[in-house]
């Protein structure tokens, strides 16, 4: 049974957030511009060429395991221990007849050896050792090229540098790489009302929350930012701003941007620059402007409220800074959870919620709501680890119904 069918959300002038995104990509400028930078610097950094491995790793036999180095056919028969090879130490010499080596993880396998037998298979008795369990040939031999082969694509040009991508480079020898320049991003808030942490609140005013979360959000991105500040609710204030933003590849601000008087960012753009679109069919963050500066810069106005312009910054300005990098797309992985509780909606935009995954009592996964969804409520999105999508048609969702909960990697709730 699905919960009663309410009004209609849907705006015929709206866009899907699929449209949004195509058009936004269809206008974004891309940057060409790379650097060599040390690979320890290059996390979150955007790889500008394929990376080729400069040699086989492991570039020796090396042995898996703490043991003896032995020849397979051989272990029928006590052997004795004729010398070692430890980690960073190897045995150069040959193994010879009917003999074995002590040998470490990591150490070179003697020549004619071709297996390893781990300590807790032999018993040892002084210098002879007798194999419990005869090992098959290559048994924990880690074969020369077996991670990867030398002029091998060891990371392709536009992935992004991780822990591992830049672990992997280090372990083949890299020192350098070439990554995409930082993308500047000049980033202000929009609001008369707005002040910053710090400074006295006159009645009607608030502090400034979404230049704080967007950088925050930004900090994991191969950006730069500039932070602008505070601009006052006027065609001539945001003029000026724009004039100071002109060096950044990309303008983000938030506020402005819906029909209210003050709302002036659109008319400003019509103006001077370019704007691509207005409606998109999401809740939160239905008045979005995207646009074309008189310069060719993106310009990303994001709504005022928090929860809008964190959820309009996650589903668009994020994938928009990596378009503009050359970053490889990546879809953003989603789950399929039994819903904890009931959820309304309205059809007609697409809507994400707050929400927590947890394991309920008998260790199974569900997601609930964080309570209030309104979209100046911060304290909804700190609570949660994930959204939980409902659909454009959908009209809510029932106790035990499955959901679509997208995990939350730019906030910083645990799921556990
Ligand atoms: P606006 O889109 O400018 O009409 O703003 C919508 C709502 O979001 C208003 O209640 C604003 O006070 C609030 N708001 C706008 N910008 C911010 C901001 N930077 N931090 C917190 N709230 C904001
Ligand atoms: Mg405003």
């Amino acid at each position: 049974m699905s919960p009663t069918r309410a009004v209609c959300d849907a705006d015929p002038d709206s866009l899907t957030i699929a449209q949004a995104q195509e058009r936004i990509q269809a206008r974004l400028p891309r940057i060409a511009q790379t650097a060599e930078i040390a690979c320890s610097e290059a996390k979150g950094r955007v790889c500008a060429i394929d990376v080729l491995s400069p040699m086989s790793v492991p570039s020796f036999r090396a042995s898996a395991m703490d043991g003896y180095a032995v020849r397979s056919l051989e272990c029928n028969n006590p052997l004795k221990v004729a010398g070692q090879s430890l980690a960073g130490h190897p045995a150069m010499q040959t193994l010879p007849a009917g003999c074995c080596f002590r040998i470490t993880t990591g150490a070179r396998v003697p020549d004619d050896a071709d297996a390893v037998v781990q300590q807790e298979n032999v018993s040892k008795d002084g210098d002879i050792v007798t194999v419990l369990q005869a090992p098959k040939e290559g048994l924990h031999v880690r074969l020369p090229g077996s991670d990867s082969a030398r002029n091998s694509i060891l990371v392709k040009a536009g992935s992004r540098l991780g822990a591992s991508e830049i672990a992997l480079l280090s372990a083949h020898g890299v020192e350098h790489v070439r990554v995409k320049r930082l993308l500047h991003v000049a980033l202000f808030s929009t609001g008369d009302e707005l002040r910053n942490p710090g400074q006295a609140l006159a009645e009607g005013e608030i502090y400034d929350a979404n230049r704080p979360l967007l950088q925050a959000m930004l900090s994991s991105e191969a950006v730069h930012v500039t932070d602008l500040g505070i601009c006052p609710d006027s065609e001539a204030a945001l003029q000026a701003f724009l004039s100071k933003a002109q060096t950044a590849d990309i303008v983000i601000s938030s506020g402005g941007v819906s029909v209210g008087d003050a709302d002036y960012v659109r008319s400003v753009l019509e103006k001077t620059g370019q704007i691509d679109l207005w409606k998109i069919a999401i809740k939160p963050g239905r008045p979005l402007t995207f646009g074309l500066t008189h310069s060719k810069q993106a310009y990303f106005g994001l709504p005022g409220n928090p929860v809008s312009a964190a959820i309009t910054a996650l589903l668009f300005v994020i994938p928009a800074i990596n378009l503009m990098l050359g970053q490889s797309s990546q879809t953003v992985p989603a789950m399929s959870l039994p819903l904890q509780g009931k959820l309304s909606k309205n059809p007609g935009r697409v809507e994400y919620q707050r929400a927590i995954m947890s394991r309920n009592e008998h260790g199974t996964w569900q997601a609930s709501t964080t309570g209030l969804q309104d979209s100046h409520v911060l304290s909804s999105l700190h609570k949660a680890n994930c959204l939980i999508e409902l659909g454009v048609e959908s009209c809510g969702a029932n106790d035990g119904e499955q959901v679509t909960v997208y995990p939350f990697t730019h906030f910083s709730q645990p799921i556990l």
